[in-house]
């Protein structure tokens, strides 16, 4: 990154996307001063070669720009302490999807440049893209909140595709942000802590779109509605995505079809039945949104369909990783909520279900509408009682206490039913610390469990 070349900047948060930064800034001649609460993490940078020094002791007039970590708070629920002093020395405070930015502007400003945030469907979609993207034989790059730092990527030239995830926290710190098409799914009440209000968090995901080639923005909820509102009528070329309805310029689910919708003319783009990865309205939404932003950047439809047929969809979520005799398993570890197991359960209609672990706040109360989808409740951990009592009468389960126990007898009574298009599925509507060390243990347990049984067809 040379954009800093031979200035001062300064840097805090040095976890794993924070030291790839320094390194990334100090590889391209900026004198960096990096800094940490955490002792290690400063050690572990000093022994990288970064310059390191308490922030607090340091000339801060001296700074180009202060490179803050998107984990770090930058207003809500108060300003770090670093922020404080940037303010007061007049120093912006920007993050590594700016410096990718500003890489990308001064050194290929027209490669294409794929940006996506989101409450929900955020990482989906950004794999799906960049899958397609990569199976129409593009030079593909992905990285962003989903787990590869920007600055690690290899650097922006005319024919490289970007494709980025960015969470609310990374366009706060991205003030120039302009992807060539800029996709916003959908948003609700979340990440409010971080945020403060639910305007705030609405006007930070606005700018995404509004400093985009192509605004691709979800037309399934009345924020994102008014924003695609505003962001056309200030002249940025908006494609509207719906799970739910027809629209006038842009991409529509129509039961398993997408449709587009372009110029007055309706045509069916893709269908997305059969693709067992993409089940699920919300996977219209991210299917549908992927799409218009592949079109934005000048794939055709045939590549774009032949990219939505093979993609191996994400691990943990709603993600099918075995089959036998016509049951297929599904490992949905990654929903720890009730909200975040609702889209899978909607998606199936008969499913030995293992839920449980450490309960959140609310039970699974909201379920009951899919009650009728569960053929049984097989229930781990701590939440098990409490999730039998919420069930009761409604549905038929047991209480298997662990997942080892849960896999053998849901998939033993999957069996024995034989009914065709059943699925065991682990959709925890719980956070897994009770008996893991996170929601990726205990998928990855799941599929090794699963892995065991006789006679079984892996598909991962
Ligand atoms: P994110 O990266 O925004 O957290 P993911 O793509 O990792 O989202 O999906 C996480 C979970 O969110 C999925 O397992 C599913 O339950 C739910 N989900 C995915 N896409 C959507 C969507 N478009 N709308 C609502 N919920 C969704």
């Amino acid at each position: 990154v040379t954009t800093f070349k031979d200035k001062k900047i300064a840097l805090f948060g040095l976890g794993g996307s924070g030291l790839a930064t320094a390194e990334a800034l100090a590889a391209g001649g900026t004198i960096v001063t990096a800094w940490d609460d955490n002792p290690d993490s400063v050690a572990k940078a000093a022994e990288k070669g970064i310059g390191t020094a308490d922030l607090r002791t340091v000339d801060w007039s001296a700074f180009a720009a202060f490179v803050l970590s998107p984990g770090v708070p930058l207003t809500h629920p108060k300003p770090h302490w670093t922020v404080d002093l940037a303010h007061a020395a007049g120093v912006e405070i920007i993050g590594d999807v700016e410096l990718f930015v500003r890489e990308r502007r001064a050194h290929a400003p027209d490669c294409p440049f794929i940006a996506i945030t989101g409450t929900n469907g955020k990482s989906t979609t950004t794999a799906l893209i960049a899958h397609i993207l990569k199976s129409a034989g593009r030079d593909t790059q992905l990285g962003g909140n989903i787990g590869t730092a920007v600055l690690t990527l290899d650097p922006p030239k005319a024919d490289r595709f970007y494709v980025v995830e960015c969470s609310s926290y990374q366009i706060d710190l991205a003030p120039t942000i302009n992807a060539s098409a800029g996709i916003l799914l959908n948003l609700t009440p979340d990440h409010l802590d971080r945020h403060g209000t639910m305007q705030h968090y609405s006007d930070v995901k606005e700018r995404l779109v509004a400093g985009a080639g192509t605004a691709v923005i979800g037309d399934d909820d009345s924020y994102c509605s008014l924003i695609a509102d505003r962001v056309e009528k200030a002249g940025v070329k908006v494609m509207r995505i719906s799970r739910r309805h027809a629209v006038a310029e842009g991409l529509y689910a129509d039961a398993s079809k997408i449709m587009r919708a372009h110029d007055g003319v309706v045509a069916e783009v893709a269908d997305l039945d059969g693709i067992q990865t993409l089940r699920g309205s919300h996977n219209a939404q991210n299917a549908a949104a992927a799409i218009a932003a592949c079109l934005a950047v000048g794939l055709g439809e045939s590549e774009i369909r032949a990219g939505l047929g093979s993609f191996p969809g994400l691990k943990h979520r709603m993600q099918p990783v075995a089959r036998k005799a016509g049951v297929t398993f599904v490992n949905d570890s990654k929903a720890t909520n009730a909200d975040a197991a609702a889209p899978a359960l909607s998606s199936y209609d008969r499913i030995y279900w293992i839920a449980g672990g450490l309960p959140k706040e609310g039970g699974i109360s909201t379920l009951k509408p899919l009650y009728g989808r569960i053929a049984k409740a097989y229930l781990i951990g701590e939440a098990a009682p409490q999730f039998a009592a919420t069930l009761g009468t409604d549905v038929s389960y047991e209480i298997s206490d662990t997942l080892d126990r849960a896999v053998s007898h849901a998939a033993a009574d999957a069996e024995r039913e034989g009914v065709p298009g059943a699925v065991v599925m682990l959709s925890p509507a719980c956070a897994s610390f009770d008996q893991f060390k996170n929601f990726e243990v205990r998928g990855d347990r799941f599929v090794d469990l699963v892995r065991d049984i006789g006679g079984i067809e892996m598909l991962v």
